[in-house]
């Protein structure tokens, strides 16, 4: 990458001031080839798209997918027979008295190609879990986490659980196609370099060549919100929808971003940052990203236990606890035992506002707003949709899609599936 001062370019950073000499980055060829791959070409995307269309209505025939994917019938046969050779897709002949050609339907495989998920829980534990390419699950396994501060050590630990897990699955090691790891961290899903994991020490840590090395399996990893949000769009609610948001609840709070039926990282793979979106700029909370006022300061399982535990005068909890304690404070506050009532009401607003925010902003077909408070949330929605009308734009309001859900564990196995099939042909 070479970078040379240009005259024709203006530029203003972020403060408004011109930028008096504007810089332009010049790739070198190798670089721009580099770069090309990590976008789908055009021919990369219609056979992404055929394969999520197939999933999304399978068992289907050739002929109907033309009709949902706009695609020529020349060009579903050429992907079909390719899916059909690489094992992804089976043909299946209906039986039929009719006369004239049997017809035959597409399904995904569900044998021969099997994903491994796996994702860090709150609770300190591993979560493991083998799905085929329907995102249907064969076995589930935990293992302990040590605590680490270690990006690398963290890795191996997930080396060290998927070892054992693949030794007791009924599933032959060579079966297992690909690996998909999730966890809470800035991570290029692209190499699978983890650039950062909050409370560990900074990367750059190679998470991704760690575990494939270790055990010969490709492996791609994403950040875990992105996993839901994949999941959602293959196998979910969104298998319909091309343009939604994912704003998942939790220790954190994160977003994830479909437009066109693609996932969005950003210029710089790191879409999205939603937590850090400011509700009380400058006089607010501090959040752990050391500015103030981000939502995730007012409206996170920990904001909340942080603020609860102030009113209460109670300690925190350690972070491995965070889960259960935050459970036990929302049954002690049903059973009217403590009142954390305020705490709840203006993390409800800010959810509110932030989601208004960002509706105004996006203007996306729906909002799936997911996590463990969201279960909890029932007698708050008053005060969420309230400051989601009074902050939206006009024009906007109310046409949303807004869906409520408390996730499964098992959303993270078949997000890595469905990561693994929108790889498929980017990686191959
Ligand atoms: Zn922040």
């Amino acid at each position: 990458m070479s970078v040379t001062d240009s005259p024709s370019l203006v530029a203003i950073n972020y403060l408004g001031t011109k930028i008096s000499r504007a810089r332009e980055i010049v790739a070198t060829g190798a670089e721009l080839a580099d770069g090309m791959r990590m976008r789908l070409t055009d021919q990369e995307h219609n056979r992404v798209l055929l394969l999520k269309k197939l999933r999304a209505s399978e068992p289907v025939a050739r002929t109907d997918l033309v009709k949902f994917t706009g695609l020529t019938g020349g060009t579903i046969t050429a992907i079909t027979a390719d899916l059909v050779k690489r094992g992804i897709v089976i043909e299946e002949k209906v039986v039929s008295n009719a006369p004239g050609r049997p017809r035959v339907n597409l399904r995904i495989n569900p044998e021969g190609k099997y994903v491994v998920g796996i994702t860090a829980t709150n609770d300190g534990e591993l979560l493991l879990e083998i799905v085929n390419l329907r995102g249907e699950s064969l076995a589930v396994s935990t293992a302990l986490l040590t605590p680490t501060t270690s990006i690398a050590d963290f890795a191996r630990q997930f080396v060290a659980a998927l070892e054992t897990a693949i030794a007791g699955w009924p599933v032959r090691r060579e079966d297992i196609y690909r690996i998909g790891v999730g966890i809470p961290a800035v991570v290029d899903n692209r190499t699978g370099i983890v650039e950062q994991i909050l409370t560990f020490e900074p990367g750059p840590c190679d998470f991704g060549g760690i575990v494939e090395r270790a055990l010969g399996i490709p492996t791609l990893v994403d950040n875990n919100i992105n996993l839901l949000a994949r999941a959602e769009h293959w196998y979910g609610l969104g298998a319909q929808l091309g343009d939604f948001t994912l704003i998942n609840v939790d220790l954190g709070i994160g977003a994830a971003l479909y437009r066109g039926g693609q996932l969005i990282s950003g210029a710089h793979g790191i879409a999205s940052e939603f937590g850090h979106v400011k509700v009380v700029p400058d006089t607010g909370r501090l959040c752990h990203c050391g500015a103030r006022g981000c939502i995730q300061a007012y409206c996170s399982i920990h904001a909340i236990i942080r603020q609860a535990c102030e009113r209460l005068g109670r300690a925190e909890p350690r972070y491995e606890e965070m889960g259960r304690f935050f459970e036990e404070l929302m049954a002690e506050h049903a059973a009217a035992a403590i009142d954390i009532w305020p705490v709840l009401e203006q993390a409800s607003h800010y959810l509110g506002v932030a989601v208004a925010n960002h509706i105004t902003m996006q203007d996306p077909e729906a909002v799936i707003l997911c996590g463990p408070p969201i279960a909890m949330m029932d007698k708050l929605r008053g005060t969420f949709f309230a400051a989601l009308e009074q902050n939206t734009f006009p024009t906007l309001r109310r046409r949303t899609k807004l869906y409520f859900k408390a996730w499964d564990k098992g959303a993270f196995a078949r997000g890595a599936a469905a990561m693994v099939l929108e790889h498929l042909y980017s990686s191959a």
